[in-house]
């Protein structure tokens, strides 16, 4: 190895020093003997920290035997080529931040690479972001948060272009999913936006990787769920950033008008209507009457507002519709017609008159806003809570019978009381490359995703007996677009076994290019087992 080996720092979210202890016998023989000794901890905090994520649904999840806290990534490619010389190997799993939901970045009984550490231990995170600002693009280590991506970028005038909408999500872990925003329908998602990467296979081969050179390893990769490799650096285009934006919500009392408007600004073919690209970010939620002011994500109205939006919802039968959007200005956006732009989307859109919010933000403010509400939860006590979350992709042509069947029946019934945002905006399938490994509707022009991201505070029911409810619903949910025939996959997803997978999720020629490309790329399935698709070798 020719790293230098250091003594391994606290994980990032243990509260005080822990006492270095050896690794147990739980651990190969090989892992001893490997130079990487020194850098792997089994003790029983680094081991519980490493097995815990977002989801809080810790019934999913088994404890790791180690965790692995790299200091380069011939670390991590000495660890595969050990596990995959074994006669039977062990399980190797890359953690980002955590922020999977139902054990997806686990290794239970395994190994857990705690991603972070590439950036701690290579002396700081500063050391693994680059900029070119001749080359227009910046590389970043596969374990950086996108917000440390926005400052490196931003420093130099530069900005990528597609985003999630919460930026404290580790690069390799976003691109191994999608990566959507509201600005995926005009720049496609994270997956589409990356000119090379740098992965390291389930054999422990290092690899670079881009549209010319490995060209099924890079798309087999992006939306590949860990499957393949681990993304050590992805080079990341950049364009001029714009300085503000200018960020709207319109209220809206039916789901078609809704979905007609936003339609008309994700439309940029040529020669669409007037209202096309106007807006540089669209997203839209549904407001339920419960928790109507106070979703996190995002603070928008004052009380007196609040009232008059509670008032207007109880009309609407209790379901209200947003339109989020953005337009950017100053910088690289220019100046001067912001005002305009906006008077014409205000006087064309078909919202509830009145009911036009705008907020005038930074550019980096806006793209960071999801950060303010979790500091919030986080006080409150309400951060490290269950996340029962489900995420669809929806075809254009079902999302209005989902949207009766969902927001104005299943999730009005059962009395939770559950508080959470619920997304609904539309993307171009376009954007998306169906050689990537990421499944999405392909049948249709357009389709929608919808998120329902909603916790299991404790209520008026504990928090066990909410969670079981809430898990219920999802259940239901998923039932109904069966027995309804509406085609929606899951994003973030989650199935119990490979016949799902292959099922519900792949279909049959989906998967049988996934099942290829993991025989070429990890064969012996070592590789992000807490997807549950393989569990032994191919
Ligand atoms: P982890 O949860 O640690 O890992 C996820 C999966 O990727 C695991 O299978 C893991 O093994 C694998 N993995 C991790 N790192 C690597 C790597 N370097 N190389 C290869 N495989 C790797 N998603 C969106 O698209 N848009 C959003 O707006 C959005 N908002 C979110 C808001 C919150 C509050 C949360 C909690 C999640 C949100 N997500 C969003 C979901 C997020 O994209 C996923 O959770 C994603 O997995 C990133 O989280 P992570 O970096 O912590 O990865």
């Amino acid at each position: 190895l020719s790293c230098v080996l250091k003594t391994i720092p606290a994980p990032a979210s243990a509260e005080h020093a822990l006492e270095w202890k050896p690794a147990s016998s739980l651990l190969p023989d090989e892992l001893r003997d490997l130079g990487i000794r020194a850098l792997i901890r089994d003790d029983a905090e680094a081991t519980a920290l490493a097995s815990s994520d977002f989801g809080n649904m810790s019934l999913h999840v088994d404890l790791p035997a180690a965790v692995l806290y790299p200091s380069c990534p011939g670390d991590i490619a000495a660890l595969l080529r050990a596990s995959c010389a074994r006669a039977s190997p062990f399980p190797v799993s890359a953690r980002g931040c955590g922020h999977s939901i139902r054990g997806q970045a686990s290794a239970p009984g395994a190994v857990v690479v705690d991603m972070p550490s590439l950036g701690r231990l290579a002396g700081g995170s500063a050391s693994r972001l680059s900029v070119s600002v001749d080359g227009r693009y910046i590389d970043a280590g596969g374990e950086q948060l996108w917000v440390d991506v926005l400052h490196a970028s931003i420093a130099h005038g530069l900005t990528p272009r597609s985003w999630t909408d919460y930026l404290h999500l580790t690069v390799g872990g976003t691109l191994s999913n999608a990566g959507i925003s509201g600005q995926a329908y005009r720049h496609g998602p994270q997956i589409s936006n990356v000119q090379e990467l740098d992965v390291i296979t389930g054999t422990g081969e290092m690899v670079t990787c881009s549209k010319k050179k490995h060209a099924d390893l890079f798309d087999a990769v992006l939306g590949g769920l860990g499957q393949f490799g681990v993304i050590t650096r992805a080079r990341i285009p950049l364009v001029p950033a714009p300085a503000r934006a200018r960020w709207v919500r319109l209220l809206y009392t039916d789901a078609a008008a809704l979905t007609k408007d936003q339609e008309r600004l994700i439309d940029v073919e040529i020669g669409a209507g007037a209202l096309s690209g106007l807006m540089d970010y669209v997203e839209g939620s549904v407001l339920a009457d419960q928790g109507l002011a106070g979703s996190w994500r995002s603070s928008f109205f004052s009380d007196a507002d609040a009232a008059r939006v509670a008032a207007i919802a109880e009309e609407a039968g209790g379901v209200l519709y947003c339109l989020d959007g953005a337009l950017y200005y100053g910088g690289a956006g220019g100046e001067s017609d912001v005002g305009k732009r906006l008077e014409l989307l205000v006087h064309e859109l078909r919202y509830a008159r009145g009911f036009a919010f705008v907020q005038d933000v930074s550019y980096v403010g806006f793209l960071d806003r999801v950060r303010g509400g979790e500091l919030k939860l986080r006080a409150a006590g309400l951060w490290d809570v269950p996340h029962p979350w489900l995420n669809l992709f929806l075809p254009r042509s079902r999302v209005l019978d989902f949207a009766a069947g969902v927001f104005h029946g299943i999730l009005r019934r059962g009395d939770t009381g559950a508080m959470g945002p619920v997304l609904i905006y539309p993307m171009n399938r376009n954007w998306w490359d169906s050689r990537a490994s990421a499944v999405f509707p392909e049948e249709e022009e357009v389709f929608y995703t919808v998120g329902i991201l909603r916790s299991a505070a404790p209520t008026s029911l504990d928090g066990g007996q909410l969670l079981r409810r809430l898990e219920e619903q999802n259940e239901e949910i998923l039932r109904f677009c069966e027995d309804a025939g509406i085609g929606c996959v899951q994003y973030l997803p989650y199935y119990a076994d490979q016949a799902d997978w292959k099922k519900k999720h792949f279909g049959p020629t989906k998967w049988a290019k996934f099942v290829d490309r993991k025989r070429k790329y990890d064969p012996k399935a070592i590789l992000s087992r807490g997807q549950r698709i393989f569990t032994s070798p191919l």
